[in-house]
Formats: C-alpha cells, sequence, structure tokens
C-alpha cells in the first residue's frame, strides 16, 4: 500500500511540530513546511532522529509562487501529497483603532492568504486524485470576540469559512476539509503574548498558567492536544466529517 505523505506548514512551531511528531509516529510521511529554516532543520533533524520520516521544506505561505513551487518539489520528491495541515500562523495583538496597515495586512497575509494559497496547491492536485483532507488550524477567536484580537481574529474567521467553502466544493471528488480552533495552548506563540516590560508588570512571563483562568477543564492545552484533534480529523476515523469545525479549548468558548 502507498504510505500516506502530509504537508504540515508551520512545523517549525508549538502546534505544528507536535502534528509533524505525531503523524510520523502514527506512520505518515511527513513534508515540514516553516519560514524558520532554521529552525525548521533543527526541528527536522530531532524528529529524524528518532526514526522519524520527517523532511523540511522551507518556504513562506505568503508567496503564491513560492507555495506553488514548494507543492511541486514536495510532490517530485516525496509523491502525492495526501493531507495538508495549515498551521503556519502570526499574532499581532493591539486594539483595533491603533493597529497598523502593516499589523493587519501581516495577520491576513499568513493567516488567511496563506491557507488559500497552500490549499489551493495542494488540492488542485488531490482533485483528480479523488482523495485527501486538509485540516485548517484556525482559532477560536474567530467566533469569539477578544480584546486586542481584531485582526488575528478577523484573519481566523476568514480561514474557517474559507475551509469550509473548500470542503463543500470539494467533497464529491472525497476530499474532506475541517477546522480545528484551539483556545490558549502552550506555544512560543501564547508564550510571547506579552512583551518582557508587560509581562514584568502582570507577572505573566513565560507562565502560560495565567491562562488557565476561563477554562472550565482548568488547564491551557499542550499542543499534543490539538495535534491529536488534527490526526483524528485527518484520519478514517473521521471518514464521514467534513467542514466541521472541531473546538479545542477545555470549554474557554463553549456551553
Ligand atoms: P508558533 O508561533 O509556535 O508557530 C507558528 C509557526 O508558523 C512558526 O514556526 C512560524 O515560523 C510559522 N510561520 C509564520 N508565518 C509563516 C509563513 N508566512 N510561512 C510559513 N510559516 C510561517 O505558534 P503556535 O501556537 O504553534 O500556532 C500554530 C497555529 O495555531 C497558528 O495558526 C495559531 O494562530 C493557532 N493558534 C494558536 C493558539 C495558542 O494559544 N498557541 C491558539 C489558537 C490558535
Amino acid at each position: 500500500m502507498q504510505e500516506t505523505l502530509a504537508l504540515v506548514t508551520g512545523a517549525a512551531g508549538g502546534i505544528g511540530e507536535a502534528v509533524t511528531r505525531l503523524l510520523a509516529e502514527q506512520g505518515t510521511t511527513v513534508a515540514a513546511v516553516d519560514r524558520d529554516a532554521e529552525r525548521l532543520a533543527e526541528t527536522a533533524a530531532l524528529l529524524r532522529k528518532e526514526g522519524l520520516a520527517v523532511t523540511e521544506f522551507a518556504a513562506d505561505v505568503t508567496s503564491s509562487s513560492a507555495v506553488e513551487r514548494l507543492v511541486e518539489e514536495v510532490e517530485t520528491r516525496l509523491g502525492p501529497v495526501h493531507q495538508l495541515v495549515n498551521t503556519a500562523g502570526v499574532l499581532r495583538l493591539g486594539p483595533a483603532h491603533t493597529l497598523t496597515d502593516e499589523d493587519w495586512n501581516a495577520t491576513l497575509a499568513v493567516n488567511a492568504t496563506g491557507v488559500f494559497h497552500m490549499s489551493r496547491a495542494v488540492v488542485a492536485r488531490m482533485i483528480p486524485r479523488r482523495t485527501g483532507a486538509v485540516v485548517t488550524v484556525a482559532s477560536n477567536a474567530a467566533g469569539t470576540a477578544r480584546a486586542e484580537m481584531a485582526a488575528y481574529a478577523a484573519s481566523k474567521a476568514a480561514a474557517t469559512a474559507f475551509t469550509k467553502c473548500l470542503g463543500l466544493e470539494v467533497a464529491s471528488y472525497g476530499i474532506r476539509c475541517n477546522v480545528v480552533a484551539p483556545g490558549s495552548t502552550d506555544t512560543p506563540m501564547l508564550r510571547g503574548m506579552h512583551t518582557a516590560e508587560t509581562a514584568a508588570q502582570a507577572s505573566v512571563a513565560g507562565r502560560p498558567d495565567q491562562y488557565r483562568v476561563g477554562i472550565p477543564l482548568g488547564k491551557v492545552a499542550l499542543p499534543e492536544d490539538v495535534a491529536r484533534a488534527v490526526a483524528f480529523l485527518l484520519s478514517e476515523d473521521a471518514g464521514h466529517i467534513t467542514m466541521h469545525e472541531l473546538t479545542v479549548d477545555g470549554g474557554a468558548t463553549l456551553g
């Protein structure tokens, strides 16, 4: 039987690395993509040392031409991509009226347009093969107002809507497209939410446990919690699930 190949973006980040590791541990070959070439190479080398089938490809998802070249190269070197996980993301915090054009555009470019670029390039190749699965890692902020997160939430709402519409269009080809919406998850992104100065004032520097307030399950997610939800939606266990948004936030926005 042909090996399953997954392409994971943001693979050098907290959640992306956990997804890459879990899929590879389950026997999937992973093309690990990130724009941070150095950290990506370190991550991939570490996983390969553990005997996992991970190959790194440095690329920036905001460039449609780079994404086209990337997917072509991945398929030439490793074979057809069966699964896509859109994890690459950025967070720019600030009250909406103080956000710069650059804050807004940079956020939308990665979190929304990047998802479009990757999904278009991969799904166009899945359609003739009449099989495939896409999971976009969005956020619970897409559906719940959060202070200082207007650009981020808007970008995640766009990615969520895009992924669901895509799912409708390609369902007849046997391709499933789902969303995982994490809440606070202990990764470099969460730990970076406060600058050193504000963190010192608020005593939250490097203390993601602060974010557990308001989470009914009483703890911040680990990247592995999110990775398991992603792996489930990619798997045959979720074979009849598409256009679904699976929230993984300990109940923070549910109920
Ligand atoms: P992270 O900062 O650890 O990882 C994000 C990764 O994306 C980084 O390795 C970064 O280099 C990469 N990236 C950024 N821009 C890119 C680009 N243009 N091209 C390619 N790669 C790029 O963050 P994380 O917490 O692991 O976040 C992963 C995803 O989960 C993001 O989409 C984030 O918005 C989402 N999310 C995170 C949380 C949280 O609390 N950590 C909550 C909800 C949603």
